[in-house]
């Protein structure tokens, strides 16, 4: 085992700096409990001064039951021209009251020419004074070095000097930042190289951005040249291209470089802290994420399929099971026999000593992928179908009938562009006949469009029978016209994912029509969410 690598979150700081990323308070004590129970060493739960959600985080932190990680409250160095004591920043970033304190401040001259338009000297003092302030305190200070790597190639002296003034202070760890990610992994390490070097005898560490997609190659090459300290963010989010993806950045020092980051037994709950920390994010989940991802030890030839199921390890570069992901073989066209046995056996069906059924399977495969249906994304559906096959899919509910009325009301508003499309209203209405067992349940739901109607009379259909329903909500919708060239003939393939708070899954359904296409996704994701929920069947499998 080499030696210890300190790993620091910084998802709720600077993480959170991505478009379309808005937690909560309580999203935010969500995160910072996941990222605690997942083992990291560091969580930087935000800037107190910047804004007041942060500061109520830190005042509600200590609710949090920490077991592995130390809390952290981030913050820049005093103004130019005053003194630390009197700094109205600096008192807030203390009241946060957290074991560790990181300041930002300038390395490079630009910055402080141009930035904060004071001279270099009082830079210099500027990080030292602060530093030296909350070091006082008693707290630990983390120093981030602002732009490091464009600053040391400006003025290496003058950057080199600036750690020095944070150093003498008495912060405990120096960490060079790439903050706009412009730097490729030679200079990482020549730069890394260096300072470890002259501050040896402190913790050197890196903190980077993906602007160049080298994020994680940086941050991984830093600690090769001697780093022992590393910032990274949940799934890689971050402003523009993103901060460093913490969990590849994990499995990388644990599994390829023996480096120990989360306490023992604990990489097995990375991939689904990506997930949980995605869906408190509201953030979509990236299949094709290293490691993490559904789609991370995905493959999809039928010639792979057979030697998988022989040795998987001769296709992945890690065994997923170390990383709580799992090998996925997709169904597909190409997809030989053995394709749809390995895949099946990953569900639990073992249909390898049925042959006949096996051959059965596929064919009926072939034949919906034809007819446009795609199941290498809607794993749900294909095990629905395997499950119907096997005579073993149990029945939640059947359709006797639906109605969707569409209503368009013109907007009659006397507005400016008069009845303009902006102006209307659109409403449906559906209802749904189903029968449970020898019961017959006729609902009806509003939506503001025909699906949305349709998925509302469904569950409010089947709301008493299962209140398993509550757990499972829609998370994505997606419609593709196939074949739009003979618009006769063109037909709609709708993908539906679905989700509860263990993950999520994707049916798929095909028709001329969407209505009908949509309703049966609609129809397989809920009964798919109903079998994950081991809810009791109607009619016995
Ligand atoms: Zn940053």
């Amino acid at each position: 085992m080499t030696s210890p690598v300190e790993m620091y979150d910084t998802t709720l700081r600077d993480g959170s700096q991505q478009v379309g990323l808005d937690l909560t308070v309580e999203d935010k004590l969500r995160v910072a409990a996941a990222l605690d129970a997942l083992g990291v060493d560091v969580v930087e739960g935000g800037w107190p001064g910047s804004n007041p959600k942060d500061k109520e985080f830190f005042a509600r932190a200590s609710e949090l039951p920490w077991r592995n990680a130390k809390l952290a409250a981030f913050g820049a160095t005093r103004r130019p021209n005053r003194s630390a004591d009197g700094d109205g920043d600096l008192a807030v970033l203390l009241e946060a009251n957290t074991p560790i304190v990181t300041l930002v401040g300038k390395s490079w001259t630009l910055h402080v020419d141009e930035a904060l338009r004071t001279t270099r000297e009082e830079n210099l003092a500027m990080v030292g004074d602060s530093a030296r302030f909350f070091v006082r305190e008693g707290r630990r200070v983390v120093f981030d070095a602002e732009h490091f790597f464009d600053g040391y190639a400006a003025d290496a002296g003058y950057a080199l000097d600036v750690l020095a003034a944070a150093a003498e202070a008495g912060a405990d760890t120096l960490a060079l930042c790439d903050t706009n990610g412009g730097t490729l992994p030679d200079d990482i390490v020549r730069i890394v190289r260096e300072v470890v070097g002259r501050f040896g005898e402190l913790r050197v560490g890196v903190h980077c951005h993906n602007d160049s997609a080298c994020a994680v190659a940086n941050s991984l090459m830093a600690v090769g040249a001697g780093a022992t300290h590393v910032q990274g963010a949940a799934n890689g989010y971050g402003e523009r291209c993103g901060n460093a993806d913490m969990f590849a950045i994990i499995a990388g020092l644990e599994l390829k470089r023996d480096h120990e980051l989360l306490p023992p037994g604990r990489l097995g709950a990375l991939a689904s802290t990506a997930r949980e920390i995605a869906e408190l994010a509201n953030l979509p989940f990236d299949a094709k994420q290293p490691y993490v991802g559904s789609s991370a030890f995905a493959t999809k030839a039928g010639l792979h399929a057979s030697a998988i199921a022989r040795r998987p390890d001769a296709y992945s570069h890690v065994d997923p099971a170390k990383v709580g992901n799992q090998a996925h073989v997709l169904v597909s066209e190409l997809a030989g026999r053995s394709n749809v046995l390995v895949k099946a056996a990953e569900l639990g069906l073992d249909l390898s000593s049925d042959p006949g059924l096996a051959t059965a399977v596929l064919e009926e495969i072939k034949a919906a992928e034809h007819r446009g249906y795609a199941f290498e994304a809607a794993d749900a559906s294909f095990e629905l179908l395997v499950r119907r096959f096997a005579g073993r899919e149990p029945s939640w509910f059947d359709l006797e009938g639906y109605r969707v009325v569409i209503e368009r009301a013109g907007g009659l508003a006397g507005g400016p562009g008069g009845s303009s499309p902006l102006g209307c209203t659109d409403r449906s209405e559906a209802i749904v006949r189903l029968l449970l067992g020898d019961q017959r349940v006729v609902a009806v739901g509003e939506g503001v469009g025909p699906v949305h109607a349709l998925d509302q009379a469904l569950r409010k259909a089947l709301a008493d029978l299962y209140p398993q329903l509550a757990d499972i909500h829609l998370v994505d919708y997606k419609v593709r016209i196939l074949d739009g060239r003979a618009a006769t003939s063109a037909v709609t393939r709708v993908m539906l994912t679905s989700a509860d708070h263990k993950g999520e899954w994707t049916t798929v359904g095909v028709s001329d029509d969407i209505v009908t296409a949509s309703w049966e996704a609609l129809a397989d994701g809920i009964s798919y969410g109903l079998l994950r929920a081991g809810a009791q069947t109607l009619v016995p499998a």
